[in-house]
């Protein structure tokens, strides 16, 4: 039985491209078979936003890889969810990996980025993942159950948030969590909406997998009751992007 949750697959570029490459690319996603009942998202690194929307057919997303917490102010070097929208860009990528490991993001901010980009009217792709040496110990469920609570508290209208789970380990690594290892964490992320939300949002909350997503490996994850799509870095950069798209098709 397929679910009624519509199949999303989101492209991070992260800090990668420029207008020649970028464009090159997104003529290929433009000119490419796209199954339609999957919804597609492109990450593009802020100073390309702008390019990004004007190019990309309508059919696909854009989305900022991060803003800040509030509309407007002296905060020398960041984006606001409203900037993001005045640009015609509908999503935005919050808590990556990147963002809380590298540069020392907490829940609680994202927990307060999560909120502000949602009353702006910003889709919110919002991140959470264990770090290896969690995982070795044990601790991987209450980790991410740490990081949902924090993003669920700030959250009112599902529809407008997908959630992605994206083991650290598994980004940019080609360590790919196995089918079942994906499959295993989805189901107790959705049990654990079931509990602390509510049934409807456990049933229809998206739950996208992302670390190390390729166009060999995208069928069996994607085959998995529980995973609703793809959170993908690297290989969203390479025309493969269009077979991991097309992977539920
Ligand atoms: P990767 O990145 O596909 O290159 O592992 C995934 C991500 O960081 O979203």
């Amino acid at each position: 039985i397929m679910s009624s949750r519509k199949f999303f697959v989101g492209g991070n570029w992260k800090m990668n491209g420029d207008k020649r490459s970028l464009g090159d690319l997104i003529s290929t996603l433009n000119t490419a078979s796209l199954h339609d009942e999957t919804e597609v998202v492109c990450g593009a690194p802020t100073i390309y936003l702008d390019f990004a929307r004007s190019h990309l057919d309508a059919r696909i997303g854009v989305a900022a890889q991060n803003c800040y917490k509030v509309a407007k102010g002296a905060f020398t070097g960041e984006i606001s969810p409203a900037m993001i929208k005045d640009c015609g860009v509908e999503w935005v990528i919050l808590g990556h990996s990147e963002r809380r490991h590298v540069f020392g993001e907490n829940d609680e901010l994202i927990g307060q980025k999560v909120a502000h980009a949602l009353e702006s009217d910003l889709g919110v792709i919002a991140c959470i993942g264990e770090k290896l040496e969690e995982r070795e110990a044990g601790t991987t469920e209450e980790v991410l159950y740490g990081q949902t609570k924090d993003i669920a508290d700030n959250v009112n209208d599902w529809s407008k948030v997908v959630l992605a789970y994206e083991p650290v380990w598994a980004i940019g690594t080609g360590k790919t969590a196995s089918p079942e290892q994906a499959q295993e964490v989805h189901e107790k992320l959705r049990e654990w909406m079931r509990t602390n939300v509510s049934e409807a949002v456990a049933d229809s909350v998206r739950i996208i997998y992302g670390g190390s997503v390729t166009g060999a490996n995208c069928h069996e994850l994607g085959s998995q009751k529980d995973v609703d799509g793809f959170l993908v870095g690297g290989a969203s950069l390479k025309p493969e992007f269009v077979d991991i798209i097309n992977a539920r098709a």
